[in-house]
């Protein structure tokens, strides 16, 4: 065993002091992180939900190096360049109609905390004072200020609640009790104070693998544009094909007024981010008055070499059967979910796309219950990377993955479950 200097770095969601970070990756293939001893692990989370097709793509590779060639950061006042035109292009084109401008940046949180910029100015520069941010109960949009403060609150953010903002929250639609968050939503609507609802679309990622049916996001935006308020889909996760749609939005049939995409943008090779909007939040911004101008940038904006990326990531979208592999992934799941389904040691069983998802019935649940940490440390063993969340074992891996893959982590799963479960099968 190879023997490495103590290491200086902080690495994220870590608790240095239980969890050392001691496996040191040096290559990555298709589905796999390949380490210093040449073990394969399983990336059946995607390397946090970035990864969509598989660990570096030739094409969007190739694109990298190319445009390495030619480009490195420009700045994005006053210039633009080529690769940053054409994604531009090719979002709107792809995503749901109506959506007519693109704001570039570099993460999902930065994506969402320009889509509140964007929802506050449009209203402040109509003239119309609103001020509220409506939320939904268990929602995840990131760790800045601006997104911890839309999310849920709990042990990740108490730290931090003296800089947190308040916002409007409505409860998560529960199978059943969807009417609740319809009638919550639109109580808040109908003061007219309402800014904008952000929502992650039909599942809501690090709050638990929630899902909930596309008609209530149908809904929601139905009663937003009823009371002038803006509806902002957060598809940072989501979005790329995930929940078996390009974009989950289209399964509600609704266009957003403000779309946030990050992630799988570049396949998973490149931070990028874009918030698209439509043409009235972009036109209440246009005017002779400077005051009005979209004030926000970050020194990365539409970096070229991760726009080529993204591009070539389109282009694999159009030249490869990448729908054709998130179906047969989907039926993959489907059938191995199957007996999953009345298996007493799990609840909730559930599949949005190619995420699948099941609660480990144990006596304690929560992210920082130990069964979380008792369960990755489990599967690392087993050369698979999953992060459970607390009880809460999900799949959520590149589109390459191979029907032995699946085969080996839901055997795992299974195997855990006897291992960690209340109930014996
Ligand atoms: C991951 C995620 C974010 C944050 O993206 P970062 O790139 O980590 O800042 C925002 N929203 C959702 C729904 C996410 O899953």
């Amino acid at each position: 065993m190879r023997s490495h200097p103590p290491s200086p770095i902080w690495h994220p969601f870590t608790q240095h002091a239980l969890d050392p970070v001691t496996t040191r990756i040096v290559r990555t293939e298709g589905a796999y992180l390949i380490d210093e001893h040449d073990h394969s692990v399983l990336d059946a989370i995607s390397s946090w939900w970035v990864i969509t097709h598989c660990h570096r793509h030739p094409i969007i590779m190739e694109a990298i190096r190319t445009a390495a060639e030619t480009f490195d950061q420009i700045i994005f006042a006053e210039y633009t360049h080529e690769p940053a035109e054409e994604l531009a292009r090719e979002l709107i084109r792809l995503a749901p109609p109506g959506l007519k401008h693109v704001f570039y940046s570099d993460s999902g949180a930065t994506s969402v905390e320009v889509a509140l910029k964007m929802a506050l100015g449009f209203f402040h520069n109509a003239g119309d004072p609103r001020s509220r941010i409506v939320v939904m109960e268990h929602g995840y949009h990131g760790d800045t200020i601006g997104t911890m403060s839309a999310g849920e609150r709990g042990v990740f953010n108490a730290a931090y609640s003296p800089l947190l903002f308040n916002v409007e929250t409505i409860p998560f639609p529960t199978p059943g009790r969807e009417q609740e968050t319809l009638d919550a939503f639109e109580r808040l609507c109908y003061g007219q104070e309402v800014v904008a609802l952000l929502v992650e679309p039909l599942i809501l990622g690090a709050g638990g693998m929630k899902m909930y049916p596309p008609y209530v996001l149908t809904e929601l935006k139905r009663i937003a544009e009823c009371y002038g308020s803006l509806l902002i889909a957060d598809e940072v996760m989501t979005g790329w094909g995930r929940t078996g749609t390009l974009f989950a939005c289209e399964q509600a049939g609704i266009t957003p007024d403000i779309l946030c995409v990050s992630k799988g943008i570049t396949g998973g090779a490149l931070p990028l981010a874009a918030t698209l909007c439509s043409a009235e939040i972009f036109d209440a911004h246009l005017s002779s008055d400077r005051r009005r101008t979209f004030f926000h940038s970050s020194s990365y904006t539409a970096n070229p070499i991760a726009c080529a990326a993204a591009v070539a990531n389109l282009i694999v979208w159009q030249n490869e059967p990448v729908l054709k592999r998130i179906e047969a992934l989907e039926k993959m799941h489907r059938e191995r979910l199957e007996p999953f389904r009345t298996d007493p040691r799990f609840i909730n069983v559930r599949q949005s796309g190619t995420i699948a998802a099941l609660d480990l019935d144990v006596s304690t649940s929560g992210y920082l219950s130990d069964v979380g940490l008792q369960l990755r440390a489990f599967f690392r063993h087993r050369d698979l990377l999953l992060r459970p969340l607390g009880n809460v074992i999900y799949l959520m891996t590149p589109y390459c993955v191979t029907p032995e893959d699946l085969d080996r982590a839901y055997a795992a799963i299974d195997e855990a479950a006897e291992v960690f479960g209340r109930a014996r099968k």
